[in-house]
């Protein structure tokens, strides 16, 4: 049966930011093999209060001490994901709409957002094995965005001697949206940084491609290269995934379990109680695939 490794995503119920050890004690009994942590700029009226920085700003290393929380003995197959800003629409502490800015065009603001993710790195006492990050406006070119991600893997590279996974996740109101637009990303990576094809890569989200892609959704999951698909994320506008959802989930896991190497896959839930449900759900769309191709038993 063809398997995955499960990233325990990011639910409400933890401390928010906070350390590993928390999310790890949730994730292991699961059989997870990453917790996400979330490394958004400073996100709500809480964050300003506690850090002193306005809303959207890249932390600084005092916020970064003040909003997550350090374990002492950490496990040593402990492994994680890091979250990076979204920039989706937030309130700021007046109750206006306020969106984080993706620079990926400002090589200074890539040294400062790579710089904010090694304090946090520092902090938790480990480096990720994945970062994921998003593409921004239409101002940010796929060129900007792989020079980026190369700048991140080799700051990495820098600080701790490891390299981690840097993804790209595409969303439906963001500049990489559609399978053809994730194909020419790729594109671009291969032409202009082949040498980090293997460390880079995409996190497939189905339910943006289906927001984006709407009734051409076949095609477009049919147009994003299989050999750029490291991770998944699974779910239905952040609802658990189920049989009756829009998104054509075997025709999805179809593509999964076909990927070469073995597929990552994010429950994007927010609820403790809804991850156990959603694991499942994606262990059974492997499975069934298979089953169907299976020979008669010998
Ligand atoms: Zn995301």
């Amino acid at each position: 049966m063809p398997g995955a490794d499960y990233i325990y995503p990011n639910v409400t119920e933890v401390t928010q930011r906070g350390g590993l050890l928390e999310r790890w004690r949730l994730a292991e009994p699961l059989g997870c093999a990453y917790i996400e942590i979330p490394a958004d700029f400073v996100k709500n009226k809480t964050e300003v209060e506690r850090t002193g920085q306005e809303i959207g700003s890249i932390l600084n290393r005092s916020s970064v001490e003040l909003l997550y929380e350090q374990d002492t003995a950490l496990p040593g197959n402990l492994r994680y994901l890091l979250h990076t800003e979204p920039a989706i629409p937030r309130r700021d502490p007046h109750g206006r709409q306020t969106t984080a800015n993706l620079r990926w065009r400002d090589p200074g603001w890539v040294a400062d957002f790579g710089d904010m993710l090694l304090e946090i790195e520092d902090f938790l006492g480990i480096p990720p094995e994945i970062i994921e990050i998003h593409p921004g406006d239409r101002r940010n070119t796929h060129a900007d965005i792989v020079t980026a991600m190369h700048a991140l893997i080799a700051a990495h590279w820098n600080a701790f001697g490891t390299e981690p996974l840097v993804l790209l996740e595409h969303h439906k109101d963001q500049s990489i949206s559609t399978g053809s637009q994730i194909r020419s990303f790729w594109a671009t990576l291969k032409d202009i940084h082949p040498e980090i094809a293997g460390l880079a890569g995409i996190a497939l989200d189905p339910w943006h491609l289906h927001a984006a892609a709407k009734e051409d959704f076949p095609g477009s999951l049919g147009e994003v290269p299989p050999d750029s698909l490291r991770a998944f994320h699974i779910h239905n506008d952040l609802r658990p995934p189920s049989p009756e959802d829009r998104v054509p989930w075997p025709q999805v896991f179809g593509m999964i379990a076909d990927v070469s190497k073995t597929p990552r896959i994010k429950p994007v839930v927010y609820q403790k109680s809804r991850v156990p449900a959603a694991i499942n759900f994606c262990r059974e769309m492997l499975a069934a695939p298979r089953a169907a191709y299976a020979g008669p038993p010998a």
